[in-house]
């Protein structure tokens, strides 16, 4: 990243209102602050419902009872079955009256409901509405039912009730006193929670910008244990992190390798074209062309082997397909090494059945083939064994080349594969350490795989799997 890029992402960093940690806590607040109002709104109007209800219940029983003692007894009965409720002033008083075509005949009328009778009462009773409340003074409502009687009269049944308002009243101001806690409430719990959820994402914040800043690839996002997708994000992250340093230390070794194999060669073509211009003997400039044309040759060999382990891992290589016979490709092969093979006394044999034909690039596998052979006679010491053994089974087809020789490593095993990497012991023979990492492009170019079991001193088997 440029330094350019880097202070526009500086610049860019939002402002804390801008925050999404602010937004979900601005979020978290708003829906408990409207929770809790609807919860209210709810409770509020149950709550003046059931005072409603009971005042109503309780008025319209006793005009009831009060109908029925009417309707069996007359005005005079209901007036004597009154009489006893008066005298009783422990109790709760009801205002009562009949109102008949002659007129209004008023049996019971406490005292605070004279001054109300008249003025505020009579517009409604007259309205004929069986149920009426009407606001008396700030602690107190009146609430009267009205009952039709069987001779076309009507009865007026009165009470004094709680105030309605007042009541409710205290409940709205308890509300407004609650909603700030309430409010206050949701804000902290919101931080709190968009704190800890936040948590995970702000570690992959500052892990990424460190490693912008400082370039040091080795940092990790811390994990938490918690089991969900911000700890899988977080794995994710660090997993992807952890295959971005392999890739790029391996590039970086990789570009160091071929900087150190090509120097040498390049030295000596250098130091060779020098001693020519200084000797100008002709014998001696053809002997320095000719070593320029191996030494060149060297260089190309690095280069040209570079670019198809290229290739072929990118998936470019292109695959001349056509059916190859395995032992004919082994036998050629061996032919091939049987000269170097007889020089250090190394005896090669092959185990092949008849014939296992394969779709495949031959002239690829002839290098695959040969890479693995030369490498079992190279790293096998004098009078060592090489054998060769294809079979077949599962629809595949298992080409071994197992040799006596020094063996591998098993911490080198893995990175025999890596371009130019070779191992400390194989220092001494020749080689560019890249024959195993263009053998496994090739095979896996032809979606098969390759792999090694070796024991240091004793031998090692590479073993190729290709599909039928
Ligand atoms: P090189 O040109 O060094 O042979 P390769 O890519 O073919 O490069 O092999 C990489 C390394 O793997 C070698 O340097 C050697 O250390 C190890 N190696 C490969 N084949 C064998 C083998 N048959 N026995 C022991 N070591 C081997």
């Amino acid at each position: 990243m440029t330094d350019a890029t880097e202070k526009r992402m500086a610049q860019r960093k939002p402002r804390w209102f801008r925050t999404f940690a602010f937004r979900l806590n601005l979020w978290y607040t708003i829906i408990f602050t409207l929770s809790s109002a609807a919860l209210f709104v709810v409770v509020y109007g149950l709550l003046s419902f059931t005072i409603d209800r009971n005042d109503r219940e309780v008025v319209q029983a006793r005009a009831a009872e009060f109908a029925a003692v009417y309707n069996t007894r007359g005005l005079e009965g209901l007036r004597s079955y009154l009489r006893p409720l008066e005298r009783h002033p422990g109790q709760e008083r009801f205002f009562i009256q009949v109102v008949t075509r002659i007129g209004t005949f008023p049996l019971i009328v406490p005292p605070e409901w004279i001054s109300v009778t008249e003025k505020e009462l009579a517009p409604g009773i007259r309205a004929e509405v069986p149920y009426l409340r009407i606001p008396a003074t700030a602690e107190r409502d009146l609430t009267v039912a009205q009952q039709t009687l069987r001779d076309g009269s009507r009865l007026q049944v009165g009470r004094i009730a709680q105030s309605r308002d007042r009541l409710l009243s205290l409940v709205r101001r308890l509300f407004l006193l609650g909603m700030l806690p309430i409010v206050a409430l949701g804000f902290i719990g919101g931080a709190a929670f968009t704190q800890r959820a936040m948590r995970p994402i702000r570690g992959i914040i500052k892990t990424v910008s460190s490693i912008t800043r400082t370039g040091d690839l080795s940092q990790r996002v811390p994990e938490q244990k918690t089991g969900d997708e911000l700890q899988e994000l977080a794995e994710l992250f660090n997993r992807m992190l952890e295959r971005n340093e392999r890739l790029i230390r391996s590039m970086r070794e990789s570009l160091d390798n071929v900087a150190h194999d090509l120097r040498t060669p390049l030295a000596r073509l250098r130091g060779i074209s020098e001693m020519a211009l200084r000797d100008s003997h002709e014998d001696k400039s053809r002997e320095a062309l000719a070593d320029s044309v191996e030494e060149s040759d060297r260089v190309l060999t690095i280069l040209n082997t570079l670019l198809d382990v290229a290739e072929a891992e990118s998936g470019l290589m292109r695959l001349n397909r056509e059916p190859t016979d395995l032992c004919r490709l082994i036998n050629e092969v061996v032919e091939l090494y049987e000269y170097v093979a007889e020089e250090k006394k190394i005896e090669i044999t092959k185990v092949c059945p008849e014939s296992i034909v394969v779709s495949a690039d031959t002239n690829r596998l002839r290098q695959v083939f040969a890479n693995l052979l030369d490498n079992a006679v190279k790293y096998t010491p004098e009078s060592g064994q090489v054998s060769i053994r294809a079979t077949t089974g599962n629809g595949k087809a298992r080409i071994e080349f197992q040799d006596s020789g020094i063996g591998i490593a098993p911490e080198e095993q893995p990175r025999i594969w890596e371009r130019l990497y070779r191992a400390d012991k194989s220092r001494s023979q020749r080689g560019l350490g890249l024959g195993l990492s263009l053998v496994k492009a090739i095979v896996e170019a032809h979606a098969g795989r390759v792999f090694v079991q070796s024991h240091p001193g004793k031998g090692s088997t590479f073993t190729v799997e290709l599909k039928q």
